[in-house]
C-alpha cells in the first residue's frame, strides 16, 4: 500500500550562532566564530520526515532575503516538497541570534519575521495542497487565529491532525482542541497545559488524562530520556528511550514528531511508530545541530534491528 499524504504546517527560522568564550558584558564587543543553521520546529519536523524517505509538503512563510533563500534550499535539498511556502517580497525571513559560551550559557534573540504574519486566510489556501487521507502536523510557533483556522478546516477536510503543542500559548479554542487526533507535549508543555509536574510514566497518566479533557483523541507526551507516554479514550502504553550517548538534544521533540508523523503517513501499526519516533529522536541527539541531526532511514533501521525496547503497561 502506498503512503499516505503528509503534510506540515510551522514557522522556519535562520539560527545565526556565534560561539563565544564567555558571554558579553553590555557594550562589550568580543570575538566569536559564526555559523548559520536552517531551524524552526516546523522546518525541522517536515526535514526529520523527508530523512526518512517521505516527500511532505510544508507550509510556511519566509522574506525575500538571503536567509528565505538559504531555508528555502536547504529544505528543497531534504527532500521536502515547498510548493505551499510563500516567499513575501519585502518581508525578513525569521531568525535566532544565539551566542553560545563555552560554558553552555547562552542569549537568544528572536525576530520571527514573515512566521509572524502567517493569516487565517492565508493558511486556508494552503490547505488545497492537503491531499485526501492526509496527515497534517502543526505547532504552536504559528500565530493562533492562523491555527484556530486550520484545526476549523480539519472538521470539514478530515485530515488527521498531530499537534506539537510548542511553545504553549493561549487563545486555541475549545472546538479546535477537539479536532485535534494526537496532542504530542514535552513534560513542560504538559505541565504548562495541564498544570501536572511529568516527572515519570505515572505522572504522565495524570497528565496524559486531563489534556484528553481538552478534547483530542489522544495524548502523546515525549519525556526526553524516559520516553514516550500514550494514551487515548481506551489504550495507554509507555515506550522506553533508546538508550544513547547524547551530544545535543536540539530538536529532539521536533525529529520525535517528524517521524511520528512519517511512521503514521507509512499505515505503521500505532506502537510501531512510536517505537520509530523514539529511535529516530534518540538518533538526533547524538548529533549536533538541528536539521542536520536528523538520521536517515537506514541509520533508523540498524537502531530498531539492534535495539529491542521495553513496554510498560
Ligand atoms: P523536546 O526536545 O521537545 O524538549 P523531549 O526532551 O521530551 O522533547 O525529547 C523528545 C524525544 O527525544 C524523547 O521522547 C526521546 O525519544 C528523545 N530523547 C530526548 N533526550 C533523549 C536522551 N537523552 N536519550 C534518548 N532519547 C532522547
Amino acid at each position: 500500500m502506498t503512503d499516505r499524504p503528509l503534510m506540515f504546517f510551522g514557522t522556519t527560522n535562520l539560527d545565526i550562532c556565534f560561539n563565544v568564550e564567555r558571554l558579553p558584558m553590555p557594550g562589550e564587543s568580543l570575538m566569536g566564530a559564526l555559523t548559520r543553521h536552517p531551524g524552526g520546529k516546523g522546518a525541522n519536523q517536515a526535514v526529520a520526515a523527508a530523512r526518512l524517505g517521505l516527500r511532505p509538503h510544508f507550509y510556511t512563510r519566509l522574506g525575500d532575503d538571503d536567509a528565505g533563500q538559504l531555508l528555502l534550499n536547504s529544505l528543497t535539498e531534504a527532500g521536502v516538497r515547498t510548493d505551499a511556502i510563500k516567499v513575501c517580497a519585502g518581508e525578513v525571513s525569521g531568525s535566532a541570534l544565539v551566542l553560545v559560551g563555552d560554558d553552555g550559557s547562552n542569549l537568544i534573540v528572536i525576530d520571527p519575521g514573515a512566521n509572524s504574519k502567517m493569516t487565517p486566510d492565508m493558511v486556508e489556501s494552503a490547505t488545497k495542497f492537503i491531499e485526501r487521507d492526509a496527515i497534517v502536523v502543526a505547532e504552536m510557533g504559528m500565530p493562533i487565529p492562523a491555527l484556530n483556522r486550520l484545526f476549523e478546516i480539519k472538521r470539514d477536510k478530515g485530515f488527521e491532525l498531530i499537534f506539537n503543542p510548542a511553545p504553549v500559548r493561549p487563545g486555541l479554542s475549545v472546538a479546535a482542541w477537539k479536532s485535534v487526533d494526537f496532542v504530542t507535549p514535552n513534560q513542560t508543555e504538559a505541565f504548562e497545559l495541564t498544570r501536572v509536574e511529568v516527572s515519570d510514566f505515572e505522572t504522565a497518566a495524570h497528565a496524559a488524562a486531563k489534556l484528553l479533557d481538552l478534547g483530542p483523541r489522544a495524548a502523546l507526551i515525549t519525556l526526553g530520556a524516559q520516553g514516550a507516554y500514550y494514551a487515548d479514550a481506551k489504550i495507554s502504553f509507555a515506550l522506553r528511550a533508546f538508550p544513547v550517548k547524547v551530544v545535543d538534544t536540539t530538536a529532539a521533540g521536533d525529529a520525535f514528531n517528524g517521524a511520528f508523523a512519517a511512521s503514521m503517513a507509512q499505515r505503521l501499526p500505532l506502537r510501531e511508530a512510536v517505537r520509530k519516533a523514539l529511535a529516530v529522536a534518540a538518533l538526533c541527539v547524538t548529533r549536533r545541530g538541528a536539521q542536520s541531526s536528523m538520521p536517515t532511514a537506514q541509520a533508523v533501521d540498524e537502531l530498531l534491528k539492534s535495539q529491542t525496547i521495553v513496554e510498560l503497561e
